[in-house]
């Protein structure tokens, strides 16, 4: 009876230093994460694996942290028989030795349930400054939009998705029609909020589900979840007819400017990459700003064509010099 009771004992005291030891490897692992997330260089290249390996980590802290209170009261309960058990005067020492020893593995483990806790709470916070850190290294600072990397990664997912789910989008390219007349005319900053304030329309005008980002520069971009071939002018051209009627005030001056934009659009279809939608919807672009700009070209199931209606034909601002006189009629 006694061995068997002492080999059980003795595993018990095996598992839990081996508790212990997963905990210091655990917390070893968890300490240098914390270093490696004071290190931005580390963090822009690997921030994605880093917040998955993150939540592995505090699962397994969870898990470890129940493992070892379930544990810690099993030995305590053993202790408790092996101090009443009736034992051979010769292994009295060893009864009392064997308490002692168990005891402090108890010690040591609720020292490794506080240590656990306060690691999760780390974690926690470690997880959501990734995040943050994340978004951050996806959004362009001056629109508030989606950057260049955020719209690489929104296309590829994209294109994935509808491989896999025949899910449809578009892309939609877009370049504001002479840009560099707003920074002439009224200054560089002022170029700067109007850009703000286009992402802003753009977002306005589009779905919550659809993206907006800025390549740089006065280029965006919006991917149309959903966009198919039958609806594909005309959200097209309700996006393009929109901003055309936008007034951007230019802060400070009480002066206000239209902004037009020429617009390439492309349906994704099949055999189609990243590479090649993004080719289409170029192409498209460069012949509205070839056909006379504020105009949506769209590149739709091999069928191309220019999408304006009459009446906004006549808001065209074919030259500079008209331009400016749209502006002194907007004082
Ligand atoms: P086009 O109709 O041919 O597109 O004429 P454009 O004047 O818009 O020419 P283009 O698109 O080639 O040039 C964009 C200009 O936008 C160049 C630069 O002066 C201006 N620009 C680029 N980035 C910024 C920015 O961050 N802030 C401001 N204010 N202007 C910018
Ligand atoms: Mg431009």
């Amino acid at each position: 009876m006694f061995p068997q009771e002492m080999s059980t004992i003795v595993f018990i005291c095996v598992w839990s230093l081996a508790s212990v030891a997963v905990g210091l490897i655990c917390g070893f692992f968890i300490g240098r994460l914390y270093t490696l997330s004071n290190e931005p260089k580390r963090l822009k290249k690997e921030r994605e694996q880093t917040l998955t390996a993150l939540m592995g980590v505090m699962s397994s802290t969870e898990q470890l942290n129940s493992d070892v209170g379930t544990h810690n009261n099993a030995l305590q309960s053993a202790a408790n028989q092996i101090r009443d058990m009736e034992t051979d005067t010769r292994l009295v020492d060893l009864q009392a030795e064997l308490v002692m020893n168990i005891s402090k593995v108890v010690e040591s483990n609720r020292k490794l349930e506080n240590d656990l806790v306060v690691s999760k709470y780390m974690l926690e916070n470690q997880a959501q400054e990734l995040d943050r850190s994340r978004k951050e290294a996806r959004t362009d600072p001056l629109c508030n939009v989606g950057n260049r990397k955020a719209v690489d990664e929104a296309l590829q997912f994209m294109v994935s998705r509808y491989h896999s789910n025949g899910l449809n989008f578009g892309l939609m390219l877009i370049d504001i029609d002479h840009f560099k007349r707003v920074n002439d005319t009224f200054g560089h900053q002022a170029g700067d909020d109007v850009l703000l304030s286009i992402s802003r329309a753009l977002k306005e005008c589009v779905r919550p589900e659809d993206f907006v980002g800025r390549l740089g520069g006065d280029e965006f971009v919006i991917i149309l979840e959903g966009l198919t071939n039958d609806n594909a002018n005309l959200v097209g051209s309700r996006i393009r007819s929109t901003i055309e009627l936008y007034d951007f005030s230019i802060a400070n001056s009480g002066q206000s400017t239209v902004v037009t934009m020429s617009m390439g659009l492309a349906v994704i279809k099949q055999n189609d990459d990243t590479v090649s939608l993004y080719k289409r919807a170029d192409k498209a672009l460069y012949k509205s700003k070839e056909l006379g700009r504020n105009r949506l070209y769209t590149i739709v199931d091999a069928k191309e064509g220019t999408y304006r209606a009459e009446a906004e034909v006549a808001k065209t601002l074919a030259s500079y010099e008209e331009f400016k006189a749209s502006l002194k009629s907007n004082l």
